[in-house]
């Protein structure tokens, strides 16, 4: 008599640091019995290695086709949807399905979305995490994705750009608090209202009515800052290091006092 057991296979992928990885477990009656982890390096996108455990997976499982029903586990529903439609559209998912079709011939292969939460299924995405960790050294080839070239030209034309920005002779001040090429601060400033893009790139060029500034044309009497004293008025010292302006400093900026290298971080992204 055939004694019909249940192989199942957990399949995942993640993008951890950039660098994509897939995990696989294979457990039969609840058991694991097979465990694999792949790097893909930063090439591909979690996607498209979701595809690769998937055909992995197919080639793997021809070991065990003898020994019952099979169900595999796809973290992705994403990459399930793509397997489930009609018209393949995606390269790898192609190569998946027809791996998929080829191991169906022997045995019945059942192909779900599996539960986050099932051990097994955290076990594959623990391995998932621990390929995507793994320094990628083999030559493997695989379609690079669009959102691939997408960054990597974005990183190039920011590279250039702060580039021919840094090594300007003129506009001190502006380079000094905006050393970099930033995006997202660009279209934050874009978005502001007329009146507040005047002040704000007044602070950032130092062409403002700040009194180092007034004191340099010969508008004002004295350089000194209106509010402590202390220092030259100017957007330095507005911006991150007025005692008199420490409250407002820590309300928007998080700290009293802010030196210059401080004022310089990336906005961050939300
Ligand atoms: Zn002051």
């Amino acid at each position: 008599m055939i004694t019909r057991n249940k192989v199942n296979c957990h399949v995942s992928s993640v993008t951890l640091k950039g660098q994509t990885g897939a995990g696989i477990c294979i457990s039969i009656n609840g058991t694991p019995v097979e465990e694999k982890f792949t790097p893909y390096g930063k090439t591909p996108t979690s996607h498209q290695v979701s595809f690769m455990g998937c055909t992995e997976t197919c080639e793997r499982l021809e070991r065990y086709s003898g020994m019952g029903e099979i169900s595999i586990f796809i973290y992705h529903k994403a990459t399930l949807d793509s397997l489930d439609c009609e018209v393949i559209k995606h390269g790898m998912a192609l190569t998946a399905v027809l791996q998929l079709d080829h191991l169906a011939e022997s045995v019945p292969v059942c192909l779900t979305n599996g539960d986050k939460k099932d051990p097994l299924m955290v076990r594959a995405l623990s391995l998932a995490k621990q390929g995507a960790l793994t320094p990628f050294e083999t030559d493997q080839r695989f379609p690079v994705s669009n959102d691939y070239y997408k960054r990597e030209v974005a990183a190039e034309v920011r590279r250039r750009c702060t580039l021919r920005w840094q090594s300007r002779k003129d506009a001190r001040q502006a380079r000094e608090l905006w050393p970099n090429v930033d995006e997202y601060r660009s279209s934050l400033l874009y978005k502001s209202k007329r009146s507040e893009i005047g002040v704000l790139l007044g602070m950032y060029t130092g062409h403002n009515h700040y009194n180092r500034h007034g004191f340099l044309l010969g508008e004002t009497v004295s350089p000194t800052c209106r509010l402590c004293s202390l220092d030259e008025e100017m957007a330095l010292h507005i911006l991150g290091q007025c005692p008199a302006l420490s409250g407002p400093c820590y309300k928007f900026l998080g700290s009293e006092l802010l030196d210059e290298e401080q004022l310089q971080v990336e906005t961050p992204r939300h």
